[in-house]
């Protein structure tokens, strides 16, 4: 297997200038020229040769080479399909690498762990488009799929609240989602010289480590998730009033459910909760607690 070749200005500039292409900002694309941040990266996922990998937005392939010299195999997921005639050449010669082209808000990620590494736990590791870090985040954490950890490169404000401490400022949806699942951690602050173009932000490299067992038990981790969403997309607001403007749950296989207000009130009352709580105002467990006893509202949901 070649060595990664891309990580350096001149190596971006000339795959750029090869294939007569610039980073298009629709697609969230500022590509990595530095080889020790991508060195980093790869350590802060800890990859063995038994490690599968899916990357998401692998753009000219420059981290997915250091992925693949370093895991037994990685599936990378491209939305620009401009890029893959370009990633088909950078990628020539690392023969444990398999880009899909598509929408990665639009793939079955549990059925690509199922398919591509039977069922057990993968690795995700990537440079994220920074247009859709919370939604690809949430939709790892609520895909179900058996995910070890995610190590990621997000704008340094995003970093700040996905490892926030519980009362904090930054503290939010996304830091709650967060701990269900995993201890987060930075593993490095990333300044914007160290990407082809340069982003208007500073950038850092965040670890989550799933837990092994979740720190409080809830019958529908992904409907939790929701309500969670709902209760923050109103942030200085009544919970209540959060969750009723939600457009719709998905629970199990049902879609587009709704609660009245008296099923709110009356779950909160009886979770010992003032129903005119906020968001910011609850724990995890409270969250849980909550997600139960909604649930035992949805007809069939037993
Ligand atoms: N991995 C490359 C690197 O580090 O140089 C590129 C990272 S760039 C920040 C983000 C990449 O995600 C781009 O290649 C972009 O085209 C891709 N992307 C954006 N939205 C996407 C989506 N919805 N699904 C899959 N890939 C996406």
């Amino acid at each position: 297997m070649p060595e990664p070749y891309l990580g350096s200005p001149s190596g971006t500039i000339e795959i750029l200038r090869k294939y007569n292409i610039s980073a298009r900002k629709k697609f969230g694309q500022n590509f990595l020229i530095d080889d020790g941040v991508l060195s980093a990266t790869v350590d802060a996922a800890e990859l063995t040769p038994e490690d599968a990998v899916l990357e998401i937005g692998p753009g000219i392939g420059t981290l997915t080479q250091y992925l693949a010299a370093s895991a037994g195999h990685v599936v990378a997921v491209e939305i620009d399909r401009s890029l893959l005639p370009v990633l088909a050449d950078t990628l020539s010669g690392f023969d444990n690498v398999e880009v899909i082209s598509g929408d990665i808000l639009k793939t079955d990620i549990k059925e690509i762990v199922d398919t591509r590494n039977n069922g057990r736990p993968i690795k995700v590791v990537a440079n994220l488009p920074y247009y859709i870090t919370t939604p690809i985040i949430m939709q790892l954490l609520e895909s179900g799929a058996p995910i070890e950890s995610i190590t990621v490169m997000v704008q340094k404000e995003v970093a700040d609240r996905m490892t926030a401490e519980p009362g904090s400022r930054d503290f939010g949806a996304l830091s709650l989602a967060i701990r269900y699942y995993a201890e987060p951690c930075v593993a490095q602050i990333v300044h914007p010289d160290s990407f082809i173009p340069q982003p208007g932000v500073d950038s850092a490299v965040v670890t989550l480590l799933a837990h092994k067992e979740p720190p409080v038990s809830v019958k529908d981790p992904g409907f939790m998730f929701q309500l969670i969403r709902a209760s923050f997309n109103q942030r200085r607001k009544k919970l209540s009033n959060g969750i009723l403007n939600f457009p719709g749950y998905k629970v199990g296989d049902r879609e587009g459910v709704h609660f009245t207000r008296a099923d709110v009130e009356g779950a909160l009352t009886a979770a010992g909760l003032d129903p005119n709580i906020r968001g910011e105002a609850m724990s995890l467990a409270q969250f849980a607690d909550l997600a139960d006893r909604l649930l035992g509202k949805v007809p069939g949901s037993d």
